[in-house]
């Protein structure tokens, strides 16, 4: 293939890519946003395998490569559960930034690429900060994969003056860039761009690791930023426009979301950026009066929870992290057909932190075929519960604990939530009295118009739709 022809598929896959983007930005277009997206892909490795840099001899490593991660790929695809998602979506955040860390060492040491003065000092900037990202990609997604899955406790770990110790890797490094840039042989460089790699592998950990369960989400889309950056940096050391591009995009678009997070969470964007992450709201828990149990939980039956939602005209379904586990979307359908059948209004809201990642429900709902008119967001919904005559609430906790708003001594106070409790009666599905990611307890449960419905979600919504249909 020819290097224009090469340039206009590229241009192609950036099109796409875009594309993909603005058709993932809603669920209807969503499906379509998907297939420019894979389509793109496509056409990019084509033009990068076939293309003018590629030797013949090298395609068959290439296509090796291909099959073997490719295969891993779909079997990893096929077997991941959607509750594990949000894992192997850091996971793989991860491997983009071990990616962006061995070009960027095979770069340095390629003798093949001989440059001089400037252009020779350009190249080894992109080097170095395409390592550092890279490096600070992988180790911190790595642990967020361990605190997403259970491994790593979702406690922070906070360490005596921590932003000292981050200014001072900051320092070190730029010093090391420093010597890096000024080494006359690949020898000479080599030491100071190891002792970076090696720095900033630590500040990733120590960056994640420093974050508590409340914060999680804010970390999930700021990695999903950097590898983004990551994958922008290997592209300027491959001197490869299209992973420039794609790179810019998955980082501005990761920064966005970023951003929104830290709004659903009431977080500072530029503390968030500035590492200022874990301090204030993520403090380990110190329980004020709010969280103290203020009355008996009162439980509730399968059949009462039907009855009252036979009664209601009006029904507002939060579904959270649990449902996802229980698998419970499909029958939250048919619980919402019949009721609809039976002329009740029926409306879902979604926190934006709700589940294990930005968008779990909304998936989650969407293969349940739940129309999209009724599933709200929850700026779009708070105001309504007061109007409600039951908010269900499924498998969720901290997105709708009021101690939130009523306790400021609360680890995940000022996070708008859900105001479940403004509703005429709200039951709390849950297995048992057990706090949610943030480990916080939640007054909700305790309230007097509150019921507690306990059991697995799937089991417990079987029998409530049995009892509805009788
Ligand atoms: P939570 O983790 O607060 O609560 C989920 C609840 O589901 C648990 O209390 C658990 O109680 C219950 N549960 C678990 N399994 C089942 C089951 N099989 N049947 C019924 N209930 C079940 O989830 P939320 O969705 O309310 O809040 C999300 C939390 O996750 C927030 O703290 C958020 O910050 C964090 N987070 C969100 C991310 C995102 O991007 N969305 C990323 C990382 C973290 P029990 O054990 O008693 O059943």
């Amino acid at each position: 293939m020819s290097q224009s022809l090469a340039t206009v598929a590229y241009l192609g896959a950036a099109i796409l890519f875009i594309l993909s983007l603005g058709g993932l930005s809603n669920p209807e277009t969503s499906r379509r946003g998907n297939l420019f997206g894979m389509i793109g892909m496509a056409l990019a490795v084509l033009a990068t395998v076939f293309g003018p840099r590629v030797s013949p001899s090298g395609i068959a490593w290439i296509v090796g490569a291909l099959a073997i991660g490719g295969g891993i790929g779909l079997y990893a695809a096929k077997v991941v559960k959607m509750t594990q998602m949000p894992e192997l979506v850091a996971l793989m955040h991860s491997l983009v930034g071990l990616a962006a860390c061995l070009v960027g060492f095979a770069s340095y040491v390629d003798t093949s690429i001989q440059l001089e003065g400037v252009e020779k000092t350009i190249h080894e900037v992109e080097i170095y900060v395409g390592i550092l990202i890279g490096a600070v990609t992988f180790s911190g997604s790595l642990i967020a994969f361990g605190k997403l899955n259970g491994k790593i406790g979702g406690k922070p770990l906070l360490l005596p003056g921590r932003h000292w110790l981050n200014l001072a890797a900051l320092m070190i490094v730029i010093w090391f860039g420093r010597e890096f840039l000024r080494a006359e042989t690949v020898e000479q460089g080599m030491v100071p761009m190891v002792v970076m790699t090696v720095i900033a592998l630590l500040f990733g950990i120590h960056m994640v690791m420093a974050i508590g369960g409340a914060d999680m989400p804010v970390v999930v889309s700021m990695l999903n930023s950097y590898s983004g950056w990551a994958a922008a940096a290997t592209g300027f050391m491959l001197s490869n426009d299209l992973l420039i591009v794609t790179g810019a995009l998955v980082g501005s678009s990761g920064a966005i979301l970023s951003y929104i997070m830290c709004n659903a969470m009431n977080r500072n964007f530029l503390s968030v950026i500035a590492g200022g992450f874990g301090s204030g709201a993520g403090t380990p828990a110190k329980k004020g009066d709010a969280a103290k149990p203020q009355g008996e939980a009162v439980p509730a039956s399968s059949a009462e929870t039907a009855e009252l939602l036979r009664d209601a005209k009006s029904v507002i379904i939060v579904p959270g992290y649990g449902m996802a586990v229980a698998q419970a979307q499909h029958t939250v359908y048919e619980i919402t057909k019949t009721l609809r059948e039976k002329g009740i209004n029926v409306r879902f809201a979604i926190h934006p932190v709700a589940g294990r990642m930005p968008g779990h429900m909304n998936v989650l709902l969407a293969e349940a075929k739940v129309p999209y008119d009724i599933v709200m967001e929850m700026d779009e919904i708070n105001e309504d519960f007061p109007d409600a005559d039951v908010a269900m609430v499924i498998g969720a906790n901290d997105i709708v604990n009021p101690s939130a708003l009523e306790d400021p001594a609360s680890p995940i106070a000022g996070m708008p939530v859900l105001e479940v409790w403004k509703a005429k009666t709200s039951i709390v599905m849950k297995r048992s009295m057990a706090s949610g990611y943030a480990g916080v307890d939640n007054p909700l449960f305790y309230k007097e118009n509150n019921r507690m419905l306990f059991g697995d979600a799937k089991k417990m919504l079987d029998e409530v739709l049995l009892a509805l249909k009788s």
